[in-house]
């Protein structure tokens, strides 16, 4: 087998070739993504910190502390000072590691075994993955009419085996928030965990809640609330891969510790070994750069967008399936269908995703998203019938 060392020229000409595939954010066509470009600052961090390995912590003790800070950080706008937590790859691993976290201590404490989880039909996927590779049964909860969860099918159908209930605040096709004090209620009662989703609205919602917009609380300082994940790789304009999972309790890492004899820190909570520093270091670079109120602008002018986009809409007769409360709009065509849609849209270049429950195209006002770029959009949509 020949596999021949090739000159740098060659190497960056070949990539390039395939990166000119690649859709490109500041386009302003990717409009169904949660992603969006990180700030440039965090991209220069992110390269200063691609020898770091977190999952060999002793040996990159500053990296370590940075982690640690992030999640203290985070912990100041979800009303906890001294949360406890990682970060990790993204939504689906902190919401995997949660879940973990539910059942070991549903196990140790409560002599559950035949665990169950009770997750709202809006929830993501990855949920379904967590009761798959946990052995969970997953209860999933009804949605009414206008997409909210159904609180009386939560109460009727918790059982002695639920190890955890789970919220969403910010649900990955409308937007929605569950109401998480009333899910805490529940939980309390019941004596189970809590866990919430807010990996897409965990960096808009308190930020939108400082500059008026009337949006419901979903963090800790709500009693029952066991768990949080947030990312700052969507809203939080950090690189990926960057999700945090944060805890109430440092038990919750506890009873997922596993021993790590060979490694400087001889116990893992974590699902990932040898973990990446950069995106750790990178996303305090840009918190500490933004700054609250720099969030606070960046989530109000995302609403922003949203309001024009859903007031054009509107005038142009499409309809839309609820009042968008994070930024994120979902609308269909009177006569034509939300798949054939979408394609109309690709055949103009623009590239929006059709959310499932309901059918319909899902627009995600993301940052790299502008009014010139919703006006061209709007124009384009007037051509379509
Ligand atoms: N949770 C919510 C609410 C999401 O919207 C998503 C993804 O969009 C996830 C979890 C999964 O995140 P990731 O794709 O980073 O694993």
């Amino acid at each position: 087998m020949e596999y021949k060392s090739t000159s740098r020229d060659e190497i960056l000409n070949n990539l390039n070739k395939f990166q000119k595939e690649d859709s490109k954010y500041e386009d302003g066509k990717i409009l169904g993504s949660m992603c969006t470009s990180p700030h440039p600052f965090s991209k220069e961090i992110f390269y200063k910190f691609l020898d770091s390995n977190l999952g060999d912590s002793g040996l990159f003790k500053g990296t370590k502390a940075i982690e640690d800070q992030v999640i203290k950080n985070i912990g100041s706008f979800l009303s906890n000072k001294n949360p406890y937590g990682n970060i990790v790859t993204g939504g689906t691993e902190a919401n995997i590691m949660a879940i973990r976290a539910a059942r070991n201590f549903a196990r140790k404490y409560n002599d559950i075994s035949n665990g169950e989880i009770i997750v709202p039909k809006s929830a993501h996927f990855s949920f379904e993955k967590a009761s798959d590779m946990l052995d969970l049964k997953l209860v999933e909860v009804d949605l009414d009419d206008d997409f909210n969860i159904d609180l009386d099918f939560i109460k009727n159908n918790i059982s002695d085996n639920t190890i955890a209930i789970v919220g969403i605040a910010g649900t990955t096709e409308l937007g929605l928030i569950d109401p998480i004090e009333e899910l805490s209620e529940i939980a309390l009662e019941n004596n189970t965990y809590l866990h919430v989703d807010a990996a897409f609205g965990g960096f808009s919602i308190p930020f939108l809640k400082n500059r008026g917009y009337d949006l419901p609380n979903f963090d800790f300082s709500i009693e029952g609330v066991s768990s949080i994940t947030i990312y700052p790789h969507k809203m939080g304009l950090a690189p990926i891969p960057s999700g945090c999972i944060l805890f109430r309790k440092k038990e919750y890492l506890d009873v997922m510790a596993v021993n790590a004899p060979y490694l400087t820190n001889k116990k893992q909570s974590t699902i990932v070994g040898t973990r990446l520093g950069a995106p750790a270091a990178a996303t305090l670079a840009v918190m500490d750069y933004f700054g609250i109120e720099g969030y606070e602008n960046a989530a109000v002018s995302a609403m922003e967008n949203t309001q024009f986009l859903k007031e054009n809409l509107i005038k142009e007769g499409y309809i839309l399936t609820v009042e968008p409360k994070l930024n994120i709009v979902s609308f269909n065509h009177p006569n034509i269908s939300a798949d054939e849609m979408a394609l109309k849209l690709e055949a103009k270049g623009w590239l929006v995703s059709v959310s499932s429950y309901p059918l319909a195209i899902r627009i995600v006002v993301m940052n790299h998203i502008t009014k010139n770029h919703l006006n061209d959009f709007i124009k384009d949509l007037k051509e379509i019938n």
